[in-house]
């Protein structure tokens, strides 16, 4: 399920400890980062900031595990008037839930890529952990601090993922999945003329690519030449790193149809 996994320092109660203290895992609260990858990245990773999710969906819904979900994150332990019904008392409710951030800055937008993927690991995380695809076990960290933290991760975000959670009635079928493609592609202009002439270039070495635009969190439109689509990833890696080594910047994305 994953895409990337990094291992965070920042887990465990006290911090470094493995499992979570005796307790089970209750529920799944969504965040939002509120800041890009790159930048949830360096502060994740660094052992001074206390901060951590168990994982996060980047804006292209591509997922990267921080800590595993065995172990703790550090991701809504402080409590300030919350409405959780679940809340035990006394008890950091790090160590009884799981945490899942989208990265973004703007509480009002998403990617549709990051929803699709949202409702994916929410679904793989709630039939792994035994635990009931909606509310109050699917929260908000609104939930857990609802003046300082009343965005997150979004309020018409939750609704929709919420909404969206209400129409699965099978659990065990996922035709999701079954539709899910992954693109191989071979650069993202936010100029459209540069991507023409990347796709003119690919012709030259027979790859017939198409352009593609992509909406980013901060609402800048990307035009991504893809050079390929495949089912599996590992057909998909392959052929970004064949692009790669003739010296084209190729990337994976995950398209979902319909
Ligand atoms: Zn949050």
């Amino acid at each position: 399920m994953y895409d990337e996994v990094f291992s965070s320092p920042n887990f465990g109660y006290p911090k470094g400890s493995h499992g979570r203290n005796g307790h089970d895992i209750l529920g799944i609260c969504l965040h939002i980062t509120g800041a890009t990858w790159t930048s949830n990245y360096n502060w994740i990773m660094n052992p001074a900031a206390n901060a951590s999710y168990n994982a996060i969906v980047r804006d292209d819904g591509t997922v990267v595990s921080l800590v595993p979900e065995e172990n703790a994150a550090y991701s809504h332990g402080r409590i300030n008037k919350a409405t959780w019904p679940l809340l035990k008392s006394g008890v950091n409710p790090n160590l009884y839930t799981l945490s899942l951030a989208r990265t973004g800055a703007n509480q009002r937008t998403w990617t549709r890529e990051q929803l699709y993927s949202t409702l994916d690991v929410l679904k793989i995380w709630a039939r792994k952990h035994d635990i009931p695809l909606k509310r109050p076990y699917m929260f908000g960290h609104f939930e857990v601090d609802s003046v300082n933290r009343w965005y997150c991760p979004g309020e018409k975000f939750f609704d929709r993922v919420i909404t969206e959670l209400s129409k699965i009635e099978a659990p065990n079928e996922d035709p999701a999945t079954t539709r899910l493609w992954y693109r191989v592609v071979a650069g993202s202009f936010s100029n459209r003329d540069y991507a023409e002439r990347r796709k003119d270039n690919l012709k030259n070495i027979g790859v017939e690519a198409f352009i593609v635009q992509f909406v980013d969190a901060d609402n800048n439109t990307w035009h991504r030449v893809v050079a390929a689509s495949y089912q599996d990833p590992e057909n998909a890696r392959r052929h970004a790193t064949s692009l790669n080594s003739s010296g084209l910047d190729a990337f994976i994305t995950k398209f979902r149809e319909g």
